[in-house]
Order: C-alpha cells, then structure tokens, then sequence
C-alpha cells in the first residue's frame, strides 16, 4: 500500500458519534492537538452528536465548528437550536438525524456511542465505504456476522479503537495471520480483583465506576468492574480478527501497560505497550497507517518498575465465562448476552438491583430466551432478539429485586 502523506492524513473530514463522552471527549482533545501541531485545518469536523448533554454539546461545537451538531433526544432539539443561534452550525435532532450524520459526507467516523444504540449508526458510516475508527464494542457484539458482511460488501476500513484491539490491529500482520496460535488480551481486573465474595454483594455504584487505571464512561466502568467487559472484548476479537475462541486468551494484568500480545507459531509473542490512555489508540485510528502526535501520557517503565499478571478468576467474575459461553454458543447468543448486560448495568447503576446480581440477570436472559444456535442475517432480525432480550432482563431485573 502506498502511505499517504501526514498533511494528507491530518486533513481528513470526521464525525464523531457520541462526542460528549468519555472517548468522544479524548478524540477531540486529540484533534485539538493535531489541530495545534499540524495547523488550525487539521481534521475539519463534518458532525458532533450526543445524546442529552446539549450544553457540552454546544460548547464543543463553538469550539471545533462542525458542519452540524446532532442531539438524539428530540425534545432537546429548541435548546440546542438557541444554544447554537448565532452561528453558521446546523442542528438536528433524532435517532435517525444520527443516523443520517453517520451517513454523510466524511472521510473518518469516529463510532464512540455506548451501547447497542450504535449499531445503526455505525453500519451506515460502514455501507458508505470509508474510514470507521469504532470504540463502540457492543454493536459488533450484538451484530459481529452482520458488521463483517457490511465491511466486506463496502469495502470500508475498520479501526478499532477499544485499546486491545487496537493494539492487536497495530501487531497482527494480516499476511500471517494463519500462523498465529494465540491472541491474549489483558485486563485490569477492575476495582474488586482482590476482593473476597462475601464482600463483592454489597458493592456500590459509586465504587464499581472508580477505575483503578483507567477514567471511562459509567457502563463500561461498571463492565470492567464485573469483567463483562473482557468478555465482550473477547467476542469483539473473535469477529475483528476472524480467530475461534480457543485461540482468545485473558489474563489479568493489573497495571494496564502491555494491552494485548499475539503469539505465533515460529514461538514469538509480539506486544503492545502504553500508558492507560485512550488519547493513544485514538491518534493511531485517526492517523492510520501513518502516525502522528498525540498529548497522551508516555510510558515509563522503570518508573513502573513491574509489569505482573494473573488468571481471572471465573468464580468471582462469572459475566466473563459467561460471554465465551455465548461465543461459544453462537447465533443470537452475544446478541442477547449484550443487551442483557445493558439492562442488568442500567438497573445496578439505578439501584435497583446488586452487583452480584448483573451476572444472574444475563444468565438468567439467556436460559429463558433460549438462542444458542439460532441466527439473524439481517439487521431488523438481530434488532427483534435485542428488544426480546431486553424486555425478558428487565422483567427478570424486576424480580431480582422483589
Ligand atoms: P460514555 O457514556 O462516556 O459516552 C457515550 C456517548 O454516547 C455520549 O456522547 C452519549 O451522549 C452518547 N449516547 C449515549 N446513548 C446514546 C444513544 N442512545 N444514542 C446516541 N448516542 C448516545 O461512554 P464511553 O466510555 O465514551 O464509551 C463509548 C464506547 O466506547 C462504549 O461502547 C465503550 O465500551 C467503548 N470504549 C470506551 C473506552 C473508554 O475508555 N471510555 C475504552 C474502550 C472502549
Ligand atoms: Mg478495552
């Protein structure tokens, strides 16, 4: 492939999705920065959307000049309008104004929704062939068959931007890719790795959201802390780089530095290393296949001084066994597990059920809707099993907490 050159990379027109969020907020920190290294044109902004935080929305795009601002709740739409008058930035507001952001005319979109809600978006920035930088896991999970088919029909480019994948993406050289014997993602271990059972029911949200490492969204806090987010990771790599279960590794390391490691069959293991910072991956999405400069933190390894690593513990974390059981499963099973996991985080997080009680709950969703083996193959199909799985874990959620 002929490499582009940097002027040319930096001048790329992006969307971000969900730019009000934690990865939202990092990508345009990065694009500040590129902004201030390789010139004020650096990375034009085609679209900004959030979904309810209309006065951050509006600040950033005072700041960064979109071509128009998107707010997926409706009702906010006057409050954007009049937040924004004055300028020359369009507004718009609704699922489908996303949708149709997502869609239009930009070189890199930058998918950094949380949740399933991202999926539509994120397949029609796919269909239209270009640059997708996705840090949203969920739609690959609930859709993995679906998304791959999208990319392959449109020849889009996908970056991945969640860190372990990243780092895979950045290690695996695709030429090779049958040799490869093992691809081992790392986890923290959230905030209760150490913590004994008996301790871990009477968990708080406030204290599953405080990452020892890492500063992220509520939801995937919350999937760190219970290490559903590992297990998603897990069913990510499988569709992102075509690899069966057995060849998907986890081990917990607790400093967040070395991100993933890809082992071959010649006996090398090749490994990614950074400081826990998005800001990292994100530079690498948004300049591929070159690179450019980032703000975020560099890595100082005497500093550090050890690097350790761990098995999970399945028995304590049961969310992570019991997304390779999906996997495992097949068909509609990581579709029902994720959306499960969204009700069964938003209930925890709303109090209305334990810590303990996010696994029992998609557990419990998954024997009751009974979806191993079965398939959609098409979008409106996987969308059914999403909103089945999620009437069945807030019903299951309600009696849980009865
Ligand atoms: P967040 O909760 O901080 O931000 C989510 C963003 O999505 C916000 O801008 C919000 O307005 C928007 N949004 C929420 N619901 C929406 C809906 N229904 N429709 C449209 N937009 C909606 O989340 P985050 O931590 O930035 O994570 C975003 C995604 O990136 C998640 O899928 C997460 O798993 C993934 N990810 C995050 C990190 C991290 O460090 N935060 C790391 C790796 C992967
Ligand atoms: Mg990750």
């Amino acid at each position: 492939m002929r490499r582009p050159e940097l002027s040319s990379v930096v001048s790329r027109r992006i969307t971000v999705l969900g730019s009000t969020g934690s990865i939202g907020k990092s990508t345009l920190d990065v694009i500040a920065h590129a902004r201030e290294v390789y010139g004020a044109h650096a990375y034009p902004i085609e679209a900004l959307t959030a979904q309810s935080n209309v006065s951050e929305l509006a600040e950033q795009a005072r700041r960064f000049c979109p071509r128009v601002a998107v707010i997926g709740d409706a009702s906010r739409y006057e409050e954007l309008k009049s937040a924004l008058a004055g300028t020359d930035i369009e507004t718009a507001a609704g699922e489908g104004a996303i949708i149709e952001a997502a869609a239009h005319s930009s070189d890199v979109v930058m998918v950094a929704i949380v949740g399933a809600a991202g999926l539509a978006p994120a397949l029609a920035a796919v269909r239209r062939g270009i640059t997708i930088a996705l840090a949203n896991k969920e739609c690959i999970v609930a859709a993995g068959d679906i998304f791959r088919r999208a990319i392959a029909e449109s020849g889009a480019t996908l970056i991945p931007v969640d860190s372990e994948h990243n780092a895979a993406f950045q290690i695996i050289d695709n030429n090779e890719g049958h040799a490869i014997e093992r691809v081992t993602l790392t986890a923290s271990g959230g905030p209760f790795r150490d913590w004994e059972s008996a301790r871990m029911a009477a968990i708080t949200p406030e204290q599953a959201v405080a990452h020892p490492n890492w500063s992220m969204g509520a939801k995937i806090s919350v999937d760190s802390a219970t290490l559903m987010n590992k297990g998603l990771e897990l069913i990510e790599a499988h569709f992102l780089f075509s690899q069966p279960l057995e060849k998907l590794d986890v081990l917990v390391h607790p400093q967040s530095v070395v991100h993933c490691l890809v082992s071959y069959a010649d006996g090398s293991t090749l490994a990614h290393l950074s400081s826990p910072d998005m800001r990292t991956p994100i530079a690498h999405a948004l300049a591929w296949p070159r690179r450019m400069s980032s703000p975020s933190r560099r890595l100082d390894l005497l500093q550090l001084k050890q690097l350790t690593f761990e098995s999970p513990d399945l028995f304590r974390f049961p969310c992570l066994g019991l997304a390779q059981a999906s996997l495992r499963s097949g068909g509609l099973a990581p579709t029902v597990l994720n959306a499960a996991n969204e009700v069964a985080v938003h209930a925890f997080l709303n109090r209305k059920i334990g810590f303990l009680d996010i696994a029992r709950v998609v557990e419990d969703t998954l024997s009751a809707d009974n979806c191993g083996g079965q398939g959609a193959c098409d979008l409106e199909g996987i969308m059914t099993a999403d909103r089945h799985a999620r009437v069945l874990a807030g019903e299951i959620c309600g009696r849980v907490a009865a």
